[in-house]
């Protein structure tokens, strides 16, 4: 048992010694590199801008983050892991909007840049929207625009980020008349998912979705 031990110790440094002698040196040598300028294009900018100011303080806006620092395979045998982890290797999410606190994921957004569907663009949806419903993660879809509303990004994004709470909003059942209050559901497939709930429950069971009325709403 101990020999194997020295073994393996000898050969760990024997590598360590390796790499630092020959490859290090001599590969890094032949490779420069220059700076590629600024992260976002001026479109993508924009948006991430009116992202920020959406968002404020309840969370944090990253861009480009690489899908497997978001999610990792669930596979059962080593061939699957592989397949799925290439799958999601080269891809990023364009923006992800994390808990201030703890930057765990909380939605990711998915910046349409107007350009015509073509094969690249639907195999990266068809990734996207299947990453996110297996892992659980909301998945927004912007698309580009000259000017955005703030307002109504927020309300897009309260229902799933707590605490961003649209200006004093204020809804009535439309089945009985009694002010509403806001949960968020614990189970299912919106789990995680805030939504309007009557307020004189179990009497009235009455519930709406967070984000669809507050859609038709462009007032601002
Ligand atoms: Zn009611």
């Amino acid at each position: 048992m101990e020999s194997v031990f020295i073994v393996v110790v000898v050969l760990v440094v024997f590598f360590f010694v390796v790499q630092k002698r020959f490859l290090k040196q001599e590969e890094l040598k032949d490779s420069e590199y220059k700076k590629k300028g600024a992260l976002l294009n001026m479109q993508e900018s924009a948006f991430y801008n009116a992202l920020v100011t959406a968002v404020g303080e309840h969370g944090v806006v990253l861009t480009k983050v690489s899908m497997s620092n978001v999610v990792a395979p669930v596979a059962t045998n080593k061939k699957h892991w592989f397949i799925a982890n290439n799958r999601i290797a080269k891809s990023y999410f364009d923006y992800v909007v994390c808990d201030p606190r703890t930057l765990e994921p909380r939605v990711a957004i998915e910046f349409d840049n107007g350009k015509q569907l073509d094969k690249g663009k639907i195999e990266r949806h068809k990734l996207l929207m299947h990453v996110c419903k297996s892992a659980g993660i909301p998945l927004i879809g912007a698309t580009i625009k000259h000017s955005y509303q703030v307002g109504r990004l927020r309300r897009l994004l309260a229902a799933h980020i707590d605490l961003i709470e649209p200006d004093k909003e204020v809804r009535f059942c439309k089945r009985c008349g009694s002010p509403m209050v806001i949960k968020t559901a614990s189970s299912g497939e919106h789990k995680g998912r805030r939504f309007f709930t009557c307020s004189r429950q179990p009497h009235c069971t009455y519930t709406e979705n967070y984000n669809v009325v507050f859609e038709e709403d462009s007032s601002e």
